[in-house]
């Protein structure tokens, strides 16, 4: 039997971000940076039911990611998926809870229909994680707001569909840019946040690992960066490296509108009756 398995990037960067995994007739969100009637809006256009979804998992509690997240999980009664350090320091910074359920970094549980996987990245947030969600044979990795690959992350990405990574700025704009000096060195630290080349850094050594794999470039920053300037610096990597043809599929996420769309089939035995 083969399901469709369907990501969507309904926004991605320090604005909001907000990305919609669907399978069969199951559903979920990884981050819901957008406000309640804008993600309402963005899951019906999409055939999707606020009530109807398994669960919104959380990376962590900066407002770019959590914004709808509070007033949706109450509204719709749909749980916040999380580590206890985010939801804690949520729950606090808007002194309300919702339904939730915890998972801790590192561990792994069934959502609905899908097995997810929170995984340890590094951010200056309470306990923050990206996320490997899975259906059948499909699967997604998801880390958005850390400031190195960990190798935690680097194994979620083993076998996925999909991988969408932080390519949040160019590192000599950030450098030579208009931000203050504390600024910069929060971007750069190593809890901070992902450069064009750290995300080709990490496409490279994936595909040479594991093959050809799709990506979508995420999390770019207004300043710091552009999709051209993403997607360009990409390509120069790989000529560099001596590849004719390019080992992924790179695309890049655009922050305030929905943009990009992923659909593949996931194969699932079909057990025979007797
Ligand atoms: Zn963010
Ligand atoms: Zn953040």
């Amino acid at each position: 039997m083969s399901e469709e398995f369907t990501v969507y990037c309904l926004a991605s960067g320090s604005s909001g971000n907000a990305i919609l995994v669907t399978a069969a007739d199951a559903s979920l969100l990884v981050d819901a940076g957008l406000g309640v009637r804008t993600l309402k809006r963005l899951l019906e256009a999409r055939g999707v039911a606020p009530s109807s979804l398994s669960g919104i998992l959380l990376t962590h509690e900066h407002i770019d990611h959590v914004k709808g997240a509070i007033p949706f999980a109450r509204k719709y009664n749909v749980p916040l998926v999380g580590t206890s350090g985010t939801l804690q320091t949520l729950f606090a910074q808007e002194n309300r809870d919702a339904p939730h359920r915890i998972l801790e970094a590192g561990d792994e549980g069934g959502i609905g229909a899908f097995g997810v996987r929170s995984v340890p990245i590094r951010h200056d947030a309470a306990d923050p994680t990206g996320f490997r969600v899975s259906f059948g044979s499909c699967s997604l990795a998801y880390a958005t707001d850390t400031g190195i690959v960990t190798p935690e992350f680097r194994e979620a990405c083993r076998g996925t569909s999909l991988i969408v990574i932080e390519s949040n700025h160019d590192v000599h704009k950030v450098q030579f840019g208009p931000y203050p000096e504390s600024l910069k060195a929060r971007i750069l630290a190593q809890n901070g946040h992902l450069s064009n080349s750290d995300a080709c850094d990490l496409i490279l050594s994936h595909t040479e690992e594991h093959g050809p794999v799709c990506v979508w470039l995420s999390h770019l920053s207004e300043v710091n960066n552009t999709p051209r300037m993403a997607l360009n610096y990409w390509k120069k990597r790989f000529r560099a490296e001596g590849h004719k043809t390019s080992p992924a599929a790179v695309e890049v996420a655009l922050r305030d509108v929905p943009s990009l769309v992923y659909r593949t089939h996931s194969q699932s035995v079909q057990l025979a009756l007797f």
